[in-house]
Order: C-alpha cells, then sequence, then structure tokens
C-alpha cells in the first residue's frame, strides 16, 4: 500500500466515481457531499478529465477541496 498523502484541513480524497454517488463527506461535520452541492471543477492543462475541485459545505460552509483519485483497474499485468 502506498504512503497517504497528508491532506490539509478541508481536503477530501475520493474516487470520482463515488463522489457522484454522494458517498464523501465533509470532513468537518461529516455530512454527506456530493454533486448536489455545486463543486467547482478545475481543469487541468490538456486532460479532460477534472482531477480538482472546490467546493463549501453546506451545512458547516467549510471551503472544501476534493482530489479525484484514479479509478483502480482490474487489469492482468501480463507483459
Ligand atoms: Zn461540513
Amino acid at each position: 500500500m502506498p504512503r497517504k498523502k497528508r491532506t490539509g484541513f478541508g481536503d477530501v480524497s475520493i474516487e470520482r466515481e463515488r463522489f457522484d454517488r454522494g458517498e464523501a463527506r465533509c470532513p468537518s461535520c461529516k455530512r454527506p457531499i456530493g454533486p448536489a452541492d455545486q463543486p467547482a471543477f478545475v481543469h487541468g492543462l490538456g486532460s479532460g478529465e477534472s482531477r480538482l475541485a472546490t467546493m463549501r459545505c453546506g451545512r458547516c460552509q467549510a471551503m472544501l477541496t476534493v482530489h479525484f483519485e484514479e479509478p483502480r483497474r482490474a487489469e492482468p499485468s501480463n507483459p
């Protein structure tokens, strides 16, 4: 298991698919957060999928930065 990168307060790290299902939670008040909270997606240069979004928790008003993890693919590692 890779070493977990330390995230600052208000940082959420989750797969995009799970975020879209509303499985992310505010680290401050544990309220579920998701697409309904109007995240502002930050688009990187050249890449299609956004890997970062900023949003505000609807309950505690904390500013949250959401990092979208690369989904794990179950591909066989045949050379
Ligand atoms: Zn909150």
